[in-house]
């Protein structure tokens, strides 16, 4: 089995480690048991790629319980980046024609709809102005919103395109599938699926329609995240991509917010591709500050050291039960540190934290916090 030589070079240095990381994964801690160790599935890979374990469904199934964290790479001396290894392992597994069953159809589904979800709901207007009035599709500045507040809070994308002219100061473009038709995901999920040459093709129907934008805002950590090449997943492009976040904390001297929004418990719950991957700790505190009247609460575990949610990366479909308990340990975390809200950086965490929680907005994301705040 061919590797690159970076992705050998890991998996034989787990193979070879005390599992110094071993404390430090959500999904071991969550599952506990030492398969889905950072250690374990990397020595599992190296095993397959060795010949010495056939590949199977269950081999396969076992590389799916990393949720792309990177948590692990914070404790390793040789600063291994398990999650690119593993869904490395996905793509080899997948060519082979192992896919676990849980994973069966998501390739599939999301050729056909073009997303992870079961529906792009249509978008609506916010007070009383339609898309059209909002979003200038000329403007060279482009606006993708993530999938998950694209389908899950519909309006966040109208009140977006507001609250992005006001820091702007003019309209910008909007990126995503309308009336069943256009790009509307970054593919992550093709890759984190193990269907690399299908995201190869989607990056590609992606980059068409963005050629005539010179800056691309986007809300989705792992969008920025493969196209920038300051980060360890960034494969070399031409896009000009900047996360929602930086772009609005640029901009923070020359506005100011109208209603600030009570810090009264709420504490920051540092994201993992908007942390460990973007490196937007101050960012997302800045805007947090300006935002909020008070202190917001950090975590004892925070910003590198934050633990996951459980939500990334196809693991609610493959360990629902554990990808839950990552957030429920998250949220008595928080409540034993005197909290009772988080701010996250990412929809997709806010949406993990909710699922976990009988409690109305257990969790608030930074862009809607800033939408309060701008009475929009
Ligand atoms: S990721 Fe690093 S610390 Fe963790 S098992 Fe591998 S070599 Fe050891
Ligand atoms: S990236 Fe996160 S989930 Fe994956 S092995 Fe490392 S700590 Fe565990």
């Amino acid at each position: 089995m061919e590797c690159s030589r970076e992705i050998d070079r890991a998996t034989a240095y787990c193979t070879y480690c005390p599992k110094m990381c071993r404390f430090s994964c959500p999904a071991a801690e969550a599952e506990k048991r030492e398969t889905v160790t950072p250690w374990g599935m990397m020595r599992l890979f190296e095993m397959v790629k060795e010949g010495a374990v056939d590949p199977s469904d269950e081999v396969a199934e076992t590389f799916y319980h990393c949720m792309g964290c990177r948590r692990c790479q914070e404790w390793c001396h040789h600063d291994n980046d398990v999650p690119e290894a593993l869904w490395e392992a996905r793509a080899q597994m997948r060519q082979l024609g192992h896919v676990p069953d849980a994973i069966e159809g998501v390739v599939e589904d999301f050729e056909e709809g073009g997303m992870p979800f079961d529906d792009w709901p249509e978008l609506e207007g916010v007070h009383g102005d339609d898309l059209d009035e909002i979003f200038d599709p000329d403007s060279s500045i482009v606006y993708v919103p993530d999938c998950e507040t694209r389908c899950q809070a519909r309006d966040t994308v109208a009140r977006a395109g507001r609250l992005l002219e006001l820091f702007h100061g003019n309209p910008v473009a909007l990126l995503t599938r309308r009336n069943g038709e256009g790009v509307g995901c970054c593919g992550f999920p093709l890759l984190s699926a193990g269907d690399a040459p299908g995201y190869e093709r989607h990056r590609a129907r992606l980059a068409d329609r963005l050629e005539d934008a010179d800056m691309v805002v986007v809300e989705c950590a792992s969008m920025a995240a493969l196209y920038r090449d300051d980060s360890s997943w960034g494969r070399s492009g031409d896009l000009e991509v900047i996360h929602l976040i930086e772009f609005l904390a640029d901009r923070l001297p020359f506005v100011q917010p109208r209603e600030p929004v009570s810090a009264d418990g709420l504490m920051i719950h540092d994201s993992c591709m908007v942390g460990r991957q973007l490196e937007l700790y101050d960012e997302v505190r800045a805007l947090a500050d300006a935002c909020c009247e008070g202190d917001i609460g950090e975590f004892q575990f925070a910003r590198e050291e934050a633990p996951c949610c459980g939500g990334p990366a196809h693991y609610p479909l493959v360990a629902p039960e554990a990808s839950e308990r990552c957030a429920d340990t998250r949220l008595e975390q928080m409540e034993r540190e005197g909290g009772d809200r988080l701010l996250c950086g990412s929809a997709t965490c806010e949406q993990a934290f909710q699922r976990a929680s009988d409690t109305d907005e257990i969790a608030l994301n930074v862009l809607e916090l800033v939408c309060r705040a701008f009475e929009i």
